[in-house]
C-alpha cells in the first residue's frame, strides 16, 4: 500500500481528471486539480484568473511562481494534512522540486506518482471528443492542442525522469475503459 500523498500525472487527454476523481474518493483525500483551480479563477474574473487565462488560452503553462504559490496555499489547508491527490501539478521540473520543498516544510513527503500512459494519436482523438462534450476552448483548436502536446513534451515529461530517479513512479497503461484503467490504478494502493 502506497501512502496517501499522491500525484496523478500524464499528458493532456490521458483521462487523468476522471481517474483522479475516482482515486481521491477511494483514498478519501482531497482532489486538487490546478486546471480546475485556474478555471474557477477565470470564471470569477479574479486577478489570478486574468493572468491564468492569458496562458491557458494558448495552451501554455501558467508561470511557475503563480502556480506554485497557489498549490502551496492549498496544501497548507487542514484537509490536505492526511493526504492529497494532486492532478495537473507538477507540470515542470521546477514545480516538482518546489513540491518536494513545500512537503518538506510541512514535515512530509510525496509517496507516489501515478503516470497514465497513452499515445499521441490517442491524445488527439480524446481531446477532440472532450471539446465536443465539455466545450473547453483549449480543446477545440488544433493549433492549441498541438501547443499543449508540445508543452507537455518539453516541460512536463521531464518530471518523469525526476520521479523515476527517486523511485516514486508507477506506470499505468491508460488505454481501456474508465473502469479498466481504474482497476490498474487501484492496484497500486492495495
Ligand atoms: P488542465 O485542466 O490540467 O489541462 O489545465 C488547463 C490549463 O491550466 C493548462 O493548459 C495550463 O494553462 C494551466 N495549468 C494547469 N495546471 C498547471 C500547472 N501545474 N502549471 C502551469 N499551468 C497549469
Amino acid at each position: 500500500m502506497a501512502g496517501k500523498n499522491v500525484v496523478i500525472f500524464g499528458p493532456p487527454g490521458a483521462g487523468k481528471g476522471t481517474q483522479a476523481v475516482k482515486l481521491a474518493e477511494l483514498l478519501n483525500v482531497p482532489h486538487i486539480s490546478t486546471g480546475d483551480m485556474f478555471r474557477y479563477h477565470v470564471k470569477n474574473d479574479t486577478e489570478l484568473g486574468i493572468t491564468a487565462k492569458s496562458y491557458s488560452d494558448r495552451g501554455k503553462l501558467v508561470p511557475d511562481d503563480v502556480t506554485i504559490a497557489m498549490v502551496k496555499e492549498r496544501l497548507g489547508r487542514d484537509d490536505a494534512k492526511e493526504g492529497f491527490l494532486l492532478d495537473g501539478f507538477p507540470r515542470s521540473v521546477p514545480q516538482a522540486e518546489a513540491l518536494d520543498g513545500i512537503l518538506a516544510d510541512n514535515a512530509t513527503s510525496l509517496d507516489c506518482v501515478v503516470n497514465i500512459r497513452v499515445s499521441e494519436d490517442e491524445i488527439r482523438t480524446r481531446l477532440a471528443k472532450r471539446a465536443a462534450i465539455e466545450g473547453r476552448a483549449d480543446d477545440a483548436d488544433p493549433s492549441i492542442i498541438q501547443n499543449r502536446i508540445d508543452t507537455y513534451k518539453s516541460q512536463s515529461e521531464p518530471c518523469l525522469g525526476y520521479y523515476k530517479t527517486k523511485g516514486r513512479l508507477r506506470d499505468i497503461n491508460g488505454i481501456g475503459t474508465i473502469g479498466e484503467v481504474f482497476d490498474r490504478v487501484s492496484e497500486v494502493f492495495e
